[in-house]
């Protein structure tokens, strides 16, 4: 999709070989990683299931649906699997199968500065720093809010009701070099915790320095990072320049319940919603943009919206 809007960006799919790891009981064990052929190979799926219903069908073994729930965390982000639409949540680790994941240089900083500067060609004004207060001021008779739902519910007086956001802390650091011995990619087994060297992949440091992200699905404490940081990357603390928690960090304003989220019209035609929370397609940064895609297909007629076939297809196909 970015290629098509003629963005380029650098970007590597991380391979961290041995040195991916799970992590239970606080000791380090091999990666399994036929864990996602298991998975997409069961098409025993129903439209009502959630992860956990659908597990329950596929294994008595608690210590493989442990190791399978690894796998939905790190590609859904999602915490709460008794919540997360097992077809939607399915589909995700599929699409990070067969297209793969990629790590991009800059960070996601060069694809917003990328998107920008080609929005800005097409003639789109971008105001930053002046919230919307009030929608009379648009003067519009045709408005897409790609805002978050508790500002559109602030915004219209309309209730959104049963969304699951998605939240996540976060540990950055910024090491002087990475420790010997450290992990590059690992996943807590019996804890729903992440960890990966970005600057192994992707330019995000200094030469010969390491950008590491850790984070705790669902939210946690700072010292359970801390200290799964302290099993993976030996002596990081003697390696720090930058160490930055966030605690509540929002991934996604409504994850795909067996329920669904609302439709881009779910206002009517005259007001349209786009984002994270929005529309049956995709997850994450997809859904945001495939729901922003179709709430413009609707005003493609009275506003000059260009569309090419490709990505107006994308937008409504699924
Ligand atoms: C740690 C972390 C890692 C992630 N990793 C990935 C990943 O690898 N891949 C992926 O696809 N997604 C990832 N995500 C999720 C991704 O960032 C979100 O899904 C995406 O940003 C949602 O887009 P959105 O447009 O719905 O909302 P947002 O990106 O939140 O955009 C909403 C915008 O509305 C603005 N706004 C709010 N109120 C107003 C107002 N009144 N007036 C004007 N503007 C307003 C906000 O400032 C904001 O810029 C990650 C998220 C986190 C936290």
């Amino acid at each position: 999709m970015l290629a098509e809007w003629g963005m380029k960006i650098q970007a590597t799919a991380p391979a961290p070989g041995p040195l991916a790891c799970f992590v239970k009981n606080n000791e380090r064990l091999p990666f399994v990683r036929d864990i996602d052929n298991i998975l997409t190979n069961a098409a025993d799926v129903r439209s009502a299931d959630s992860v956990e219903t659908w597990l329950a069908r596929q294994t008595t073994s608690e210590d493989t649906r442990a190791s399978l729930r690894t796998v939905f965390r790190v590609s859904n982000y999602a915490d709460d699997l008794t919540k997360l639409n097992a077809r939607a949540g399915l589909e995700q680790i599929t699409m990070s199968r067969d297209h793969g994941v990629l790590y991009v240089d800059g960070g996601w900083q060069s694809i917003v500065e990328g998107l920008a500067a080609r929005a800005r060609d097409k003639g789109v004004e971008i105001r930053c720093g002046e919230p919307m207060t009030d929608l009379t001021a648009l003067g519009g008779s045709k408005i897409i809010l790609a805002v978050p739902p508790f500002e559109v519910e602030r915004l219209t007086g309309n209730k959104f009701e049963g969304l699951v956001p998605v939240k996540m802390s976060a540990l950055t650091l910024g090491l002087r070099r990475l420790p010997e011995g450290s992990a590059l990619f690992a996943l807590g087994v019996d804890r729903p915790l992440y960890l990966s060297v970005h600057s192994s992949w992707a330019r995000v440091a200094p030469e010969g320095a390491a950008l590491v992200h850790l984070g705790t699905y669902g939210g946690g404490p700072r010292e359970e990072l801390e200290q799964f940081a302290d099993l993976l990357l030996p002596n990081w603390r003697g390696e720090a320049e930058v160490v930055q928690f966030l605690p509540t960090m929002m991934v996604m304003y409504g994850m795909p319940t067996p329920a669904g989220r609302p439709e881009v019209n779910a206002l009517g035609e005259d007001i349209l919603i786009a984002g994270d929370w929005v529309g049956p397609t995709g997850l994450l940064g997809d859904a945001a943009t495939a729901s922003g895609l179709r709430a413009a297909s609707f005003l493609a007629e009275s506003v000059a919206i260009v569309l090419s076939p490709q990505a107006s297809q994308y937008g409504q196909s699924q």
